[in-house]
């Protein structure tokens, strides 16, 4: 993927992020636009498009974005309190990037799933 690819391009250390951890196969950073105290984004370093493509292609690596997941929550201090941990998919999910990211969120009461019942 790479160049068309902002998240690779990251990885890549073309564009600047403020990288909290990073393994041989996943980095993570703060969210550029940060929608809560924490807002943090996990991903693998290798390009798949989103979490279903990722779990389906390479569950051991769909692992260690979970591992590290925890791993942060657990360096920014939101074991106790709890957080979330979030995949937007596709158009219906809200994704912008194609680059597969966990969004973990957390450092204050998070409201419910949704804004609104859609039901
Ligand atoms: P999505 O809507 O695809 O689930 O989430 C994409 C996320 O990427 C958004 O929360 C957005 O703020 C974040 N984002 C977009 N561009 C950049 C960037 O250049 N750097 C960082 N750190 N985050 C970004
Ligand atoms: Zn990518």
């Amino acid at each position: 993927m790479g160049s068309d690819c902002l998240f690779c391009r990251i990885v890549a250390g073309e564009i600047p992020a403020t990288v909290v951890r990073e393994t041989d196969t996943t980095l993570a950073f703060r969210d550029i636009d940060p929608k809560a105290p924490v807002h943090v984004l996990v991903i693998p370093k290798e390009h798949y498009a989103d979490v279903a493509t990722l779990a389906q292609g390479d569950p051991a690596l769909a692992a260690d974005v979970l591992a590290t997941s925890a791993a942060v929550a657990e360096d920014e201090g939101l074991l106790g309190d709890g957080f979330r941990l979030m995949f937007n998919i596709g158009a219906y999910g809200g994704q912008e990037v194609f680059h597969v990211h966990a969004h973990l969120l957390g450092g204050a009461p998070l409201g419910p799933m949704l804004a609104r019942d859609l039901t």
